[in-house]
């Protein structure tokens, strides 16, 4: 099916979100497969530098005519371990932030961190510079799992970062737990998520483990050295966790994501709702003009590549040339099946209203099989606030993924 071309979502005053990627980490997890290394932090200054280079040229390209800066209403620091890193650092890339763009007042701005390497002064000093939510890779609080995950922190770590967090004054902390891994039993998952809930986190974010392609667990299963948890498992785990979340007042918005209200990370919407988004560092991504863009991944070649001839506003932004090493402009169909995935990771779903005056098209007519999707109780119709809405299902949540696959079908047409 061929449609017409669907304009660039991105106005000159629309504000934009802001990633910064630090690469570094103590040691590498075994599941692992972002872009980050261990034993690399010998790199840091020059990575630094590099950073701010990069920020202050794309800050330059994106001015308007006028000169009048781009607008910032997120910025989040992912990695990687980025709070490794001294605050002085911290403040310096932020400060070079808000020399190129206006960032708003209220922007909210995340760090993630480690709960194995947290220190206190450094954390209330990126708070003063503006951080305001901090994001901890938490996992279990289950020791012997921890110890399999590979992680450097013990479950006390997770309570004392939790009140370094609080002392620092974040207005926000989330934490990430892990569920369906090798051998974790019902009451291993229920013993962590009473404990997690007892953090009283604004945020908690619940991920099954995945067997990512070239980690060390890939090869641990395929060896058959380790048997992944099965489906009916992950199943329940998630169902348990969905039903007690909502009774503890967590707002379920998104597959993975629950909040207490007023508390949604704002920087994440952004990507689900597939707004425009500047990727900095080594294998940053970026979302401009309907392209996705990345970033050289190592960090020698990247810090070489970001300090070279390199000039985004001659070369438009998103074009290969200095860090950017690969770009993908979506067609109009690519653009309507990720606008429709992403969006459905939201429990406020797809607004029927929004997706005829966006793609001028009715929702039911790009996609006829919505109605078989609606049947099979994966997606359902409803209304928020006098709009129509289309939305998944609680199954239809755990079946994500063959949900997406349709609607994918017409990327392939
Ligand atoms: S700490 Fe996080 S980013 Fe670093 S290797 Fe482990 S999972 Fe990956």
């Amino acid at each position: 099916m061929q449609l017409k071309t669907v304009s660039a979502y991105n106005s000159e005053s629309e504000a934009i979100s802001l990633y910064i990627h630090i690469p570094f980490c103590h040691k590498k997890c075994p599941y692992c497969d972002f872009n980050t290394y261990a034993g690399m932090f010998g790199w840091r200054k020059r990575y630094i530098a590099a950073l701010i280079r990069e920020i202050t040229l794309l800050g330059q390209a994106l001015q308007s005519a006028n000169g009048a800066p781009k607008r910032v209403c997120t910025i989040f620091w992912g990695g990687g371990t980025p709070s490794l890193l001294p605050a002085t650092d911290i403040c310096d890339v932020l400060h070079a932030v808000r020399a190129v763009f206006a960032v708003d007042d209220s922007a909210e701005i995340t760090l993630e961190a480690n709960p194995g390497a947290l220190e206190y002064n450094r954390l209330d000093a990126a708070q003063k510079c503006g951080v305001n939510r901090l994001s901890m890779g938490a996992q279990s609080f289950d020791a012997d799992l921890l110890h399999w995950l590979g992680r450097i922190h013990s479950p006390d770590d997770i309570l004392t970062a939790a009140a370094k967090g609080n002392a620092a004054g974040f207005r926000s902390l989330n934490f990430d737990f892990m569920y369906a891994l090798p051998e974790q039993t019902m009451a291993q998952w229920q013993d962590t998520l009473e404990k997690a809930l007892a953090l009283q986190a604004q945020h908690l974010s619940l991920y099954s483990l995945i067997v990512e392609p070239n980690t060390p667990l890939f090869d641990w299963v395929q060896r058959g050295d380790v048997v992944t948890a099965s489906e009916d498992i992950a199943a329940d785990m998630y169902e348990y966790a969905c039903d007690r979340l909502a009774a503890a007042g967590y707002h379920h918005y998104e597959i993975s994501n629950w909040a207490l209200p007023g508390y949604e990370c704002e920087h994440n919407i952004t990507y689900w709702k597939l707004r425009p988004f500047i990727g900095v560092g080594a294998g940053a991504h970026s979302f401009w003009n309907n392209t996705h863009y990345s970033n050289q991944t190592e960090i020698a070649a990247y810090i070489a590549a970001t300090h070279s001839e390199w000039n985004p506003a001659a070369l438009g932004i998103g074009s290969i040339g200095g860090p950017v090493v690969e770009r993908r402009e979506l067609m109009a169909e690519e653009l309507i099946s990720e606008t429709v995935i992403m969006r459905l990771r939201l429990r406020e779903g797809i607004p029927l209203g929004w997706f005829q005056n966006r793609f001028q098209r009715a929702l039911a007519d790009v996609f006829p099989e919505l109605r078989f999707l609606q049947d099979n109780g994966l997606l359902e119709e409803d209304n928020n606030d006098g709009e129509s809405i289309i939305r998944l299902t609680q199954r239809g949540m755990l079946l994500g993924n063959e949900v997406f696959e349709r609607f994918l079908s017409l990327q392939k047409n």
